[in-house]
């Protein structure tokens, strides 16, 4: 009854031009969307949350930003806002994290139909083509227990380093768990390189998917190099932008900024909910999480700034 209630406001609200207004209001600001996957397949019991984005509903949102928006490359977008340089009204960019296949197979050939541009946050130790991220171990071990059960063990196991975290769940679910989705397989290099080549740049998000902020500097400056130097080598240039994993303010050190700066990068994605502005730290950008319970009319809300950011 409150979906359907808010829904309703939503739509009253697209009625009487209140995201317009909104828009309006946060035009000089730049947001930046942030996507993991793109299916149309995958079981609801694993994507109960809208992790995955039906693409019906990912089509919706980029004719939105196509017809609203100035979506811009996203290095581009971090340049001006460090630099300090105009952004155009309303400006935008869209990422994708962690680098399942379906980005290429779902995502691409819309962002291609409107011709928006888009970079790709990959986990290289990912990209082998039959990696399953252990989220999706726990949501399938877990697919017919309440959800509760799946939110909390997501969010205890995103804090341990990666070696506790094998033990836990190896402890909590053995070793009775192979089979996940197919929707949920990753992207092989030949996917990356092809993504590059049709001008889709492509970013560093660790080698392993590790919390930042839960690992030693040893470990973090390891993944944050070996990340980026793979893909440089596997596909001849990489995004000057990385995304922090799991992204949330535990999730990273504002001490790694000056790692990463040396290393070449220019700034830093979080999962922080919100729109940035030219004193937004670079290195801790906010983005706009989408997920498929967002319909047209939460989309239009999200991304005018009138709901979910500060
Ligand atoms: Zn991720």
């Amino acid at each position: 009854m409150r979906r359907h209630l808010k829904a309703a406001a939503l739509r009253g609200a697209a009625i009487s031009g209140l995201f317009a207004l909104g828009r309006h209001r946060t035009r000089r600001s730049a947001r930046i969307f942030a996507y993991h996957g793109v299916s149309g397949t995958i079981d609801p019991r694993l994507n109960f949350d809208g992790f995955f984005v039906h693409p019906n509903v990912f089509e919706q949102h980029l004719r939105t930003l196509a017809g609203h928006y100035h979506v811009m490359p996203l290095d581009d977008l971090v340049t001006a806002l460090r630099t300090g340089t105009p952004l155009p009204d309303c400006a935008a960019a869209i990422t994708f994290d962690d680098g399942y296949l379906n980005n290429f197979t779902e995502a691409l050939p819309l962002l291609e139909k409107y011709r928006l541009p888009a970079t790709f946050f990959i986990t290289t130790g990912f990209i082998d083509g039959t990696h399953v991220p252990w989220w999706w171990i726990v949501r399938h071990a877990l697919r017919d227990q309440p959800r509760t059960a799946v939110i909390d063990w997501e969010a205890k196991l995103k804090r341990l380093s990666a070696e506790q975290r094998a033990l836990e769940m190896e402890k909590a679910f053995g070793e009775t768990i192979t089979s996940t989705d197919d929707a949920l397989t990753m992207m092989s290099w030949d996917y990356v390189r092809e993504l590059v080549q049709r001008g889709y740049p492509v970013g560093g998000h660790t080698v392993s998917h590790i919390s930042l902020g839960h690992e030693t500097r040893d470990i973090v400056l390891a993944e944050v190099s070996e990340s980026m130097q793979r893909i440089q080598a596997e596909t001849g240039t990489i995004s000057p932008v990385f995304s922090y994993p799991y992204g949330e303010a535990e999730h990273f050190n504002p001490e790694w900024s000056a790692s990463l700066a040396e290393r070449g990068c220019i700034g830093g994605l979080t999962t922080l909910q919100g729109l940035n502005e030219p004193k937004t730290d670079p290195f801790r950008l906010n983005r706009l999480n989408v997920t498929g319970n967002h319909d047209r009319y939460a989309f239009r809300a999200l991304a005018s700034g009138l709901l979910g950011t500060k």
